[in-house]
């Protein structure tokens, strides 16, 4: 078989061919459909992260080294299993759950290993979907996709995910509340149908791309906005029942402070995006203004089960996805690179 790795950190994709693997004890082999590609897969190929401040958080000093076959959203047919799996339904399409941790500890017995210490995560410490084959743990981790567009399926173990998890963080009363999206790219856009089905009817989204503003008001935004225009803060902050929580899928200096000077007391920031950069903080207005600064990590399986059902339920297409075949994967990192991309890539492995 063939996969698509990172084999040194800054260095393009380079194509191995190998022995197709064997599934042993309770592992699933898939023959891999589908794979998006993820600006996490961006990160992981450039080897850091930005801390804000010059510094860097390096995924070597984290666990991760080359070579990495990249690829988080994988979506496959069941090919084999090991003795121990159990009946798994041979030629069974199934998405995958990739954000897998140890087993062992207290939050992967909580059934939260997407925040276990010592993940084991397909695409990132375990080969991942750029590949024709993929080895999955355990049947527990797949999930029926069947009747749902391949590509579009794909998508929801990682963005899907993300955007559904930090949603299941703004709690109070979706019918009520006021709910800002800042960044109306492809997960501002899926956040934005899945707050919808969710039951959120009073949304307001920023982004400083008037492109993006327009079609976050196609997709049902009641109130749109751009950061940049002092009168957006005005407009959040003379909102009638005030801002009630803030959903940022940037994660910059800039939409932090907008978050954060913008929500009402007991409000709540929910922080997704890592485009990086720091800010300073007048630590009292925490207690006097009961704010709270979270941040969310992709989702557990317990949510990805939750999410897949919501979609199937509601019909829902939570992005636009364009579809490659998975020998461009290189250059499929490419263009998501250089932001030349509507809504979200997905590797083919079939036409
Ligand atoms: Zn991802
Ligand atoms: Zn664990």
């Amino acid at each position: 078989m063939k996969r698509f790795a990172v084999t040194a950190f800054g260095r393009p994709l380079c194509a191995l061919v190998e022995d197709d693997p064997v599934p042993r004890g309770s592992e699933v082999l898939l023959d891999l459909e589908r794979c998006g590609v993820c600006h996490t897969d961006l990160h992981l190929r450039e080897g850091h992260y930005d801390l804000g401040g010059g510094r860097r958080l390096s995924l070597a000093d984290r666990g991760v080294t080359p070579p990495v076959t990249l690829g988080h959203e994988i979506l496959g047919r069941i090919a084999a299993a090991g003795p121990e799996a159990g009946e798994v339904g041979i030629g069974r399409r199934v998405l995958v759950f990739p954000w897998i941790g140890c087993g062992t500890c207290h939050r992967c017995l909580a059934g939260e290993e997407n925040l276990c210490a010592a993940g084991r995560c397909l695409g990132v410490h375990r080969p991942g979907g750029f590949a024709e084959k993929v080895v999955v743990p355990h049947p527990r981790y797949l999930i029926d996709v069947e009747g749902l567009d391949p590509s579009a399926a794909a998508t929801l173990a990682c963005s899907g995910l993300t955007a559904y998890s930090a949603l299941r963080k703004v709690g109070g009363d979706p019918a009520r509340d006021w709910l800002l999206l800042i960044g109306a790219g492809g997960l501002g856009q899926s956040a934005l149908r899945l707050a919808r089905a969710l039951g959120h009817t009073r949304i307001a989204v920023a982004d400083t791309a008037p492109d993006k503003r327009a079609r976050a008001l196609a997709l049902g935004a009641d109130l749109v906005l751009d950061p940049a225009d002092p009168g957006a803060r005005t407009a959040l902050l003379g909102l009638e029942t005030g801002l009630a929580a803030a959903i940022d899928f940037v994660g910059n200096a800039e939409t932090t402070r907008f978050a954060i000077d913008t929500l009402r007391r007991g409000g709540r920031s929910i922080t997704v995006g890592m485009f990086g950069g720091e800010i300073s903080l007048s630590l009292p207005l925490l207690p006097l203004r009961a704010l709270t600064l979270t941040g969310s990590y992709v989702g557990n399986l317990g949510e990805l089960r939750d999410l897949v059902a919501l979609v199937k339920t509601h019909g829902l297409t939570l992005v636009e996805t364009e579809t490659l075949p998975l020998a461009q994967a290189e250059e499929a990192m490419r263009r998501l690179e250089a932001g030349a991309v509507a809504g979200r890539l997905v590797l083919s492995n079939r036409s």
